[in-house]
């Protein structure tokens, strides 16, 4: 059995025209939130929110109704917008969706981005960004007229996964291409699950991750190459991926919720960036708030020489023959024209990521 929609159903609206609708153009975060929204991605919320949820989202971790929810999932008004209006939300000049505009509000950016991401400090590139949007914000209900993603939909995932018989399914979350401590987690939870769902988040990355169109050519290799057929699903995520740790991962989680996922895989440090958030402070909110979804709940991997292979704290004993897998090791080396180490990440991934290096000098 699939897992059940965060909420209890999944809140999937469509409409069949947008004629004679006025026409907002949105930009690309907002556009791919809105198209998630339409499409159950985020249920129980059915349209960008209103001040009241996006206060008590803030406040309470919750939405009004009690449900925990810790991102506030918002847009900023266009020009020449009222209160009561139907719209033709409109992206790179195709309308999309609908939306009808209940309210049209002024938000306090500095309760926004410290809400969110648990500090002002402009070193955060999320913080950074919400202090310079226009602090008048609309919301309401959203209707997808045609889709602007080639993004499975959460309906579409829990069809997928019913004809493959899984009962059991973990949802793998990434933002960047796999190395060899991401592929030991995934292979831990093949053994554990009928299957195994990889959703990289291919929206909007920071500028030191690796471009999104790179995680998602390296994932198609990779489960093509190495992984079992029938027993992992790939689909990209194309949102904007929010660096807010812990409450970013709770969106993430329940997100795959959505999709069907029963377990919810969780390593080190999820949605971070810098030292801003604790290296298991995810995985503590994730238990606390309990939405609804298992946690496999992983320590940070490495290769141990001794071992002569991937472990972790919990699988060996070797404190001094550790080579730590890092993302950020891994672009320095190709961007100095180095190969990674195998140990570290397989030749046939890191080829694929050379393509997307820009060399140094
Ligand atoms: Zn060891």
């Amino acid at each position: 059995m699939v897992s059940e929609p965060y909420g209890g159903k999944l809140a999937v609206q469509s409409t069949g025209s947008l004629d004679g609708l006025k026409t907002i153009e949105i930009s690309k975060n907002y556009a791919f939130d809105a198209e998630k929204i339409s499409l159950g991605a985020y249920s129980p919320i059915s349209g960008f929110m209103n001040s009241a949820e996006i206060e008590s989202v803030l406040d309470r971790s919750e939405l009004p109704s009690g449900l925990p929810w810790t991102i506030p999932i918002f847009l900023e008004a266009p020009e020449g917008i009222s209160e009561g209006e139907e719209v033709a939300l409109s992206y790179n000049g195709l309308k999309f969706a609908s939306m009808s505009i209940d309210e049209k509000f002024k938000f306090d950016l500095k309760k926004l981005a410290s809400g969110i991401y648990g500090t002002l400090d402009i070193a955060h590139p999320g913080v950074a960004s919400i202090l310079n949007i226009n602090p008048t914000l609309i919301s309401g209900k959203v209707r997808l007229f045609r889709r602007i993603t080639g993004d499975t939909s959460p309906a579409e995932a829990r069809q997928i996964f019913d004809s493959f018989k899984w009962e059991k399914i973990a949802a793998f979350q990434t933002r960047n291409p796999p190395h060899r401590a991401h592929e030991y987690i995934m292979r831990c939870a093949l053994e554990l699950m009928d299957g195994v769902f990889i959703n990289p988040v291919t929206g909007e990355v920071k500028p030191d991750d690796f471009p999104p169109e790179a995680t998602s050519e390296a994932y198609r290799h990779f489960v093509q190459l190495f992984l079992p057929p029938n027993k992992v699903f790939l689909s990209n995520l194309t949102i904007a991926m929010r660096y807010a740790g812990p409450k970013a991962a709770v969106l993430l989680a329940i997100i795959r919720k959505n999709y069907g996922c029963t377990h919810f895989i969780v390593g080190r440090d999820m949605a971070g960036v810098g030292k801003f958030y604790g290296r298991y402070a995810a995985q503590e909110m994730l238990k606390k708030l309990d939405i609804g979804i298992e946690l496999l709940t992983f320590n940070e991997a490495f290769h141990c020489k001794k071992c002569n292979g991937i472990a972790t704290e919990k699988t060996c004993r070797h404190e001094e023959d550790r080579i730590n897998i890092s993302m950020t090791k891994i672009r320095e080396m190709l961007r100095d024209g180095r190969k990674p180490p195998s140990e570290m990440i397989r030749p046939e991934i890191s080829e694929i990521l050379e393509k997307y290096i820009k060399p140094a000098n």
